[in-house]
């Protein structure tokens, strides 16, 4: 019986990784958050198809302040480790779709992070820009009847964007990377870390090869929301 709830909760931790529920609307002020309450909750070593990684399991007060960290060479060392911090998109990391380029930025991520001398890839379960999996679901159905992107996340009554990226600095603090270099188009993000404590030295472009499909996206994204892409 014991082993049969243990196991049930563990299945429903997983679930909760993979379809995180937001509540965050665009009028809800950001909670202020305790500080402390980072939890590394495991770590284990993490082969990969771009190389050897150890992942860390971290864990904050909020509910939605859960993460995952890859972490490649030493990052205490002399080089300025090479950071990505990503948000989970099961449609894009999982399901290969192609209306954003999700996928193909943790691709190039994990690649350039795992020939550097030093790096972390930091996943975070933020689906959908913050709004959650079936919030997202929802605004593609309004993308696909001709909104765009901000639009839809506006007519739902969310944010363009209701990411937050203090959680992730605490866990870059923890990892002792406060001077990094930032795979990231998102001036936003380097703005929300450095604000938290984090020294971004560099931003590096991650702007992998796009398909025809998330073209549009990406023009949005650079159009409406500062996004730095080229030849978009
Ligand atoms: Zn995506």
């Amino acid at each position: 019986m014991a082993l049969a709830s243990k196991e049930s909760a563990r299945r429903e931790a997983l679930l909760y990784f993979l379809f995180p529920v937001s509540t965050k609307t665009k009028q809800s002020k950001r909670p202020k958050k305790k500080s402390a309450a980072l939890k590394l909750v495991a770590r284990a070593a993490l082969p990969t198809r771009y190389g050897r990684f150890t992942i860390y399991g971290f864990k904050g007060r909020g509910a939605q302040d859960e993460a995952v960290a890859l972490v490649r060479g030493n990052l205490k060392g002399k080089s300025v480790p090479l950071v990505r911090v990503h948000s989970q998109c099961l449609t894009g990391d999982v399901l290969t779709s192609l209306r954003c380029d999700c996928r193909a930025q943790l691709e190039l991520s994990l690649k350039k992070i795992g020939q550097a001398a030093s790096g972390i890839l930091l996943y975070l379960p933020q689906e959908g820009r913050g709004i959650g999996l079936m919030n997202k679901l929802r605004a593609y159905e309004l993308q696909d009847e001709g909104m765009d992107t901000v639009e839809a996340n506006e007519t739902l009554g969310f944010a363009a964007d209701a990411r937050d990226y203090d959680f992730s600095a605490k866990i870059l603090k923890k990892l002792g990377a406060t001077r990094i270099r930032l795979l990231s188009n998102n001036p936003e993000k380097v703005r929300q870390l450095e604000r938290s404590g984090i020294r971004v030295i560099e931003r590096v472009p991650c702007q992998p090869r796009i398909s025809k499909i998330s073209r549009a996206y990406l023009q949005t994204k650079k159009r409406k929301m500062g996004h730095l892409l080229e030849g978009i």
